[in-house]
């Protein structure tokens, strides 16, 4: 049966494994020696690498797991990928040798210039691997991209099945939730899960994967456009917000000095 397997790496990252019988995909391995230590521990062999973006905490650690296995290695057209031999850009259909799984990519420009997203099935269902732009319960930094690119992102993303699991490249899912309440006090959808989060991190359980219906429900950087975060942005900005895309960018930056 196939599975998706966290493997923690650094302070907060999760390194993804699609595992299928003995072989695995590892997606944004960002540090080799965990993924190393599990594929040693457990009898998998690697059969490709994904990436998400050129973030080093996401491909820092593809030349050590080519210097041991010669495997494909998947990434964004517009970055610099470490051992990258297969470029993607939106659009394109990707079969993963091994893993018996087909991904479609989609441009996800706004943390970075070049970021992409990968949305398939996979053990049982849609699955998306969006690296660092969306986040469960909040999104990337503004690194490269701007605002219009990061909203038109987003939203890319937020129109995907309701059912889809997301994965992300980071365990931020409390820090953004605490962040959502400021924003949406009277969110009894957010409330419901952040106090189901924190009961997960209690366990010591990762957060990750939530889906793309909880986050549409409270995220609040997929709800820039709805009236109520609208007025909470404006009155935070002391300013009307014109557009969706104003809205979005006024809630990023309110979230970086929160
Ligand atoms: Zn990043």
């Amino acid at each position: 049966m196939p599975e998706i397997i966290p493997i923690p790496a650094f302070a907060d990252n999760y390194i993804w494994l699609l595992r299928n019988g003995d072989v695995a995909a590892i997606v944004d391995p960002g540090d080799a020696a965990p993924v190393i230590a599990y594929l040693e521990s457990s009898g998998i062999t690697p059969c490709a690498i994904l990436a998400t973006h050129h973030h080093g905490d996401h491909v820092g650690g593809i030349p050590a797991l080519l210097a041991r296995w010669q495997v494909p290695v998947f990434g964004p057209a517009r970055e610099k990928i470490p051992g990258r031999t297969q470029a993607l850009s939106g659009g394109d259909s990707i079969e993963v040798p091994g893993i018996d799984a087909t991904f479609e990519v989609i441009d996800v420009p706004g943390h970075t210039s070049g970021h992409i997203a990968l949305f398939g099935e996979f053990a049982g269902g849609p699955v998306l691997f969006c690296g660092d732009t969306l986040f469960t319960g909040g999104c990337g930094r503004l690194f490269e991209g701007t605002p219009d690119q990061m909203w038109a992102s987003l939203s890319a993303l937020a129109a995907l099945p309701p059912e889809t699991r997301v994965y992300c490249g980071h365990e931020y899912t409390l820090a953004n939730l605490r962040f959502a309440r400021a924003v949406e006090p009277d969110n009894a959808d957010l409330r419901a899960r952040e106090a189901r989060e924190q009961a997960k991190r209690a366990r010591g359980e990762p957060t990750v994967p939530s889906t793309i219906g909880v986050e549409r429900a409270t995220n609040p950087f997929l709800r820039a456009h709805l009236p109520d975060v609208r007025l909470a942005v404006a009155a935070h900005a002391g300013q009307d917000m014109a557009t969706d895309v104003e809205s979005f960018a006024a809630l990023r930056e309110w979230k970086n000095k929160f």
